[in-house]
């Protein structure tokens, strides 16, 4: 059995003020692990508006989400943090010797001596169907998200949800295009949703044309032969259970915003944020700073640039839980031969 990982610090999250903590501990020449429960980084710039353009970063007229999240992996590069994708933190409890205890819910285990929280409005996962046996056909049958919409071309296909991304990927595989799917079952738990009137009227001009399905109801079972998942049963609202074929189940119950578990674990929080000081960006347990949208203060903005400079004065007053007895001098990196040197630029 292996035992926990030893490092300087640990950032709780990747969107973008985790990847630019990255950065301002790099140049203090601290190393660190960054973690996140989405499979991949840029946190709500990837998760909600990848190709929307943001205006507002400074000397940057303007970038897509995307174009900046990927922009912070070129600048964090030098500085070699080590990425965990597809975890959720969830356990933080102080250590006799001072340091923290950190682990995720894939079991990774850390022993840190300090720890960034960039969890921005919290966790993203999506809510899952809860039906026994579901999880096995995870990602091979069953899918929360569409990263790959040819895995759906010629299949036939249930979507479960009454928000846009239902609607919108129903209508997607529905039409002519190279992602059509064999059939498509639309099942939401009433008749009404909540996306885009335009698209439930296209979606109900389709079910007039013999197009596709709707189905009002809930997913209450699977069926399953050799393996394979072969179809959902789902039970109506006259409370009769029909059992629905399929080789492919999407489902959009919408990313559930909490702050999950980072609300255990002792730290003084003000409505769903913790509080920190202006100074250090430290919570009311010293060692551990909370950047970005997670935190709270007089005057607080959710804006990245915020964020950014609040990750910059976290990591000077991290510095000396990690380096006693040197004194942090601020450096250029325009000028300094040091920071050249940790940035590999020399
Ligand atoms: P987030 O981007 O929320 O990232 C936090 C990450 O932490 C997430 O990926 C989450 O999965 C992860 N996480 C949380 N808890 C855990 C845990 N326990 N374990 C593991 N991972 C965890 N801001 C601007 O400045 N300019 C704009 O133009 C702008 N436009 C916007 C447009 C939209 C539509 C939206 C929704 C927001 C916009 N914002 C804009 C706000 C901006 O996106 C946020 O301020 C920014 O994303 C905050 O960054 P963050 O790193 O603090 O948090």
């Amino acid at each position: 059995h292996e035992g926990p990982i030893e490092t300087d610090a640990v950032i709780v999250g990747a969107g973008p003020v985790g990847l630019f903590q990255v950065f301002e501990l790099g140049l203090l020449e601290i190393k660190a692990h960054i973690i996140d429960s989405l499979p991949y980084p840029g946190g709500q710039c990837i998760e909600l508006y990848p190709d929307k353009p943001i205006y507002d970063i400074p000397a940057v007229p303007v970038c897509t989400g995307k174009e900046l999240t990927d922009n912070l992996l070129k600048q964090i590069e030098p500085f070699g943090a080590t990425h965990h994708y597809g975890q959720e933190v969830t356990v933080v409890q102080k250590q006799d010797d001072g340091r923290f205890y950190v682990e995720t819910s894939k079991g990774t285990r850390f022993l840190t001596k300090t720890i960034f929280i960039a969890g921005g409005v919290g966790s993203f996962q999506p809510r899952t169907l809860k039906v026994d046996g579901i999880e096995a056909y995870d990602d091979k049958q069953v899918f929360y998200r569409v990263k790959n919409p040819a895995q759906f071309a010629g299949k036939n296909t249930v979507i479960v949800g009454g928000g846009d991304s239902a609607l919108d990927w129903t209508l997607n595989f529905v039409q002519d295009g190279p992602n059509k799917a064999e059939s498509v079952i639309l099942i939401h738990r009433r008749d009404g949703f909540r996306a885009a009137p335009a698209s439930v009227a296209k979606m109900r001009e389709l079910c007039e044309a013999y197009e596709m399905q709707f189905i009002v109801g809930q997913i209450t079972g699977i069926e399953e032969r050799d393996g394979r998942m072969t179809g959902v049963k789902v039970t109506g609202g006259d409370g009769v259970t029909r059992v629905v074929p399929m080789d492919m189940l999407l489902i959009f119950f919408g990313l559930s915003p909490k702050l999950g578990p980072i609300a255990e674990w002792g730290l003084n929080i003000e409505r769903k944020q913790i509080v920190v000081d202006t100074e250090k960006f430290e919570t009311s347990t010293p060692g551990i700073f909370a950047v970005g949208d997670v935190n709270t203060y007089p005057g607080k903005k959710k804006l990245i640039l915020s964020g950014f400079h609040e990750a910059a004065l976290a990591a000077f007053a991290a510095a000396p839980y990690i380096f006693p007895e040197k004194r942090i001098h601020l450096q250029y990196t325009t000028t300094s031969p040091k920071l050249h040197k940790v940035l590999g630029v020399e």
